[in-house]
């Protein structure tokens, strides 16, 4: 399985959420079984050589990856979500977006000292997201050894923003 058929699959719907974006659908993979396979095992191989102890998994597709990945590896599973969804103690951190900001928070206790983490999303837009998260997984005592996403949008520069972190997409629009 080639990472083009992933690539292919990835549905363009324009002027979601509001106009002007194009929202790249991953739901086309997770929809076919051997799409979906094809990409935990992506994701897994990553993990693998990265030496990783934990998943950070950003919230909410990021999940959808990671908990595959951590089954199958026996890594700690590790969410990072949205403000005020945590119930245990948090950090938090903010980032901007294109209006506004938002706070993505990890729990205290998440991670073991010097634990290998790999940061896990979908999607590599801006970066401000997957940034926040590295910063959360530094904060709670973690070591960020790699950001992997599914898809990168190169034409947005985000990987700029994760320096000096590795960051990996499978399939580059
Ligand atoms: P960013 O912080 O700009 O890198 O945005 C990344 C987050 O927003 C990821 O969790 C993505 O799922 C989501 N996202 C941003 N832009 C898009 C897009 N064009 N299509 C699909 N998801 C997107």
């Amino acid at each position: 399985m080639s990472t083009d058929e992933i690539k292919v699959a990835i549905r363009d719907v324009p002027d979601f959420p509001k106009p002007g974006i194009i929202f790249k659908d991953i739901t086309p993979v997770l929809q076919d079984p051997r799409l979906f396979r094809a990409a935990v095992d992506i994701f897994a191989g990553r993990c693998k050589a990265a030496g990783a102890d934990a998943v950070a998994a950003i919230d909410a597709r990021g999940f959808l990856f990671a908990g595959a990945v951590c089954d199958r590896l026996g890594l700690s599973l590790v969410p990072v979500r949205k403000k005020g969804k945590l119930p245990y103690k948090t950090y938090e951190e903010s980032y901007e977006l294109e209006y506004g900001s938002a706070t993505l928070t990890v729990h205290r206790d998440a991670f073991r000292s010097k634990a290998r983490v790999v940061v896990m999303d979908d999607l590599l837009a801006t970066g401000g997201t997957a940034a926040a998260t590295a910063r959360l997984v530094e904060r709670a005592g973690g070591q960020v050894a790699e950001i992997a996403f599914l898809v990168e949008l190169a034409f947005l520069d985000g990987r700029k923003k994760l320096a000096p972190h590795p960051a990996f997409a499978a399939v580059v629009f």
